[in-house]
């Protein structure tokens, strides 16, 4: 089979089967994000675990609406970053966001992208690049907002302490 088929075919799977689609809770932080060129939409929830001293992706949930590639990329990304450690699931992200700036010239690591690499042949058209970046980019959002609330909580515990 032809990579491009394949990677065409994970794609379509995510689409017609996307993974942790569904509001769940409990959350720390729900983003909205669009992508008004495309009609893109989503609502993104994540979920935090600060237990053990570290920062793991306890939940990640979404509702969204849109264009296919857009749909699939978030189901993916949703794959790639349940119960990561915070900090590998941003290396992923940024990872990710080389690949699909890239245009197709820098050869995409698969070791860290996992399904997420299908996309790599989406980076040649720029029109299709901020579809399969609407998940990725809600997720970055959506952990920064969490862990600035966990390091306010942690002030002021230390300081009731
Ligand atoms: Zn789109």
């Amino acid at each position: 089979m032809k990579l491009e088929t394949m990677y065409q075919e994970i794609i379509l799977d995510h689409y017609r089967k996307p993974l942790n689609r569904g509001l769940r809770t409990p959350f720390d932080v729900e983003v909205h994000h669009v992508n008004p060129t495309c009609g893109d939409e989503l609502t993104l929830r994540i979920d935090i675990d600060h237990s053990d001293g570290n920062a793991v992706v306890s939940d990640v949930s979404y509702e969204a609406i849109g264009c296919s590639i857009s749909q699939a990329a978030t189901s993916v990304m949703t794959e790639l970053v349940l119960d990561q450690d915070l900090a590998a699931a941003l290396t992923t992200q940024g990872e990710f966001l080389t690949m699909m700036q890239s245009r197709g010239e820098v050869e995409p690591n698969e070791d860290i992208l996992g399904d997420a690499i299908a996309f790599a042949g989406v980076s040649k058209y720029p029109a299709r690049i901020k579809c399969a970046l609407l998940g990725w980019m809600a997720f970055k959002d959506a952990a920064a907002q969490a862990m600035a609330a966990a390091d306010a909580s942690t002030d002021s515990q230390k300081e009731t302490a």
